[in-house]
């Protein structure tokens, strides 16, 4: 593992943490690479194989756990596997940027115990249960009932955001990112 630092955004899905990721990403001062995960969810129809994840199946994905070709990975939700590989920490830390991770709470947990020293955990609380449900169906990726799996599991999350370093509320995107980019700032 090279110098560069790991910079895990967790939360709750529909925090608006995608979001939150590309405008870290765009602060080119940060000089922050995107860990590009492997799923084996469906591909959304706006996202790229190979730039939003490497969309695997769910047999090459479990091919890849027997290898042990994962730093962590996590059955988010069922048959739903994603997982970070160790060749991307690998590449982007010869790039010689600093890495930022748009993972589930526990992953995130996992990568900072893999490198306890490099890594930053920022966590994102939604403005509350209710506007998390609001945002998901408006974004209308998801069926009803993965919905529902999303908010249960949620609620559960947001009893772990105490395990971060860090955590911000996010009301108001603006400045969610002013004082993320801030915290990663006196970080790196
Ligand atoms: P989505 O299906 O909405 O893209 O992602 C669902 C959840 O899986 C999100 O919380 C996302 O951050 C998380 N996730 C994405 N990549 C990884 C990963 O590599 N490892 C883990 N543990 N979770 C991930």
């Amino acid at each position: 593992m090279g110098t560069g630092k790991l910079i895990v955004i967790a939360a709750p899905s529909g925090s608006g943490k995608t979001t939150i990721v590309k405008r870290l990403i765009s602060e080119i001062s940060l000089n922050l690479g995107f860990s590009i995960s492997a799923t084996s969810r469906d591909k959304r129809e706006n996202e790229v194989d190979g730039k939003d994840y490497h969309f695997l199946s769910v047999n090459e994905f479990k091919k890849k756990i027997s290898l042990n070709e994962f730093v962590e990975w996590e059955e988010v939700y069922e048959n739903n596997f994603y997982g970070t590989l160790k060749s991307e920490i690998t590449s982007l830390n010869n790039s010689g940027k600093n890495l930022i991770f748009d993972i589930d709470v526990i992953g995130g947990l996992s990568i900072k115990k893999a490198f306890p020293e490099n890594t930053l955990t920022i966590f994102i609380q939604p403005p509350s249960l209710k506007e998390l449900e609001s945002r998901l169906r408006n974004r209308g990726t998801e069926s009803e009932e993965k919905i529902k799996m999303r908010i249960s599991k949620a609620s559960k999350e947001m009893t772990m955001s105490v395990l971060y370093d860090h955590s911000v509320e996010n009301n108001n995107i603006e400045q969610t990112v002013a004082k993320i980019k801030s915290i990663i700032n006196n970080f790196i």
